[in-house]
């Protein structure tokens, strides 16, 4: 287990575009590991290879998958040059914070279900669907790995307040 830093905002590394991983070997596994753990530390939902610093288009998102049942066992995600497919043209605004953006919360409008596709962590192609929270997630961290934060998109921003709003 390795734990490492999350950045925070103006740490120039969140608003670059992140590279594509061409290199499947063991760096990148470490990278993943590593951002799990980092993710469960922190406690987050998830979180983009940008926030620790490697400037590379992977991220981890870990949250129950049956919205109805909160102590459904959390599905674990590990994606790598991930891309949306298709984003529903339905949106619902909901409340995000980040990691890297300590202290503040935001609604955010994002699309309600998607398809992603992209690289599993040993390189075989994936493809998905998701809904609800687990697409919000998804949306906010392949968010960072084109330089945006939530607060670029967010309606409205408040100071930290509302423990259960999970940071991503
Ligand atoms: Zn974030």
């Amino acid at each position: 287990m390795a734990f490492r830093d999350v950045i925070t905002i103006p740490n120039p590394v969140l608003r670059k575009k992140a590279h594509v991983v061409t290199d499947f070997g063991p760096a990148l596994q470490t990278l993943i590991d590593d951002m799990i753990d980092t993710m469960r530390a922190e406690p987050g939902v998830g979180l983009a290879a940008p926030q620790i610093g490697a400037s590379q288009r992977v991220i981890v998102v870990e949250y129950p998958v049956d919205e109805e049942d909160e102590d459904a066992e959390a599905k674990l995600y590990a994606v790598v040059n991930p891309e949306i497919v298709r984003a529903s043209t339905e949106q619902e605004e909901g409340p995000e914070g980040c990691l890297s953006v300590p202290n503040l919360r935001g609604t955010v409008e994002r699309s309600i279900e998607l398809t992603i596709k992209g690289k599993s962590r040993r390189g075989q192609p994936i493809k998905f669907k998701l809904k609800g929270w687990t697409a919000r997630i998804f949306q906010h961290e392949m968010d960072h790995l084109d330089g945006i934060l939530f607060i670029d998109r967010a309606s409205e921003v408040w100071e930290y307040k509302d423990e259960q709003t999970p940071a991503v």
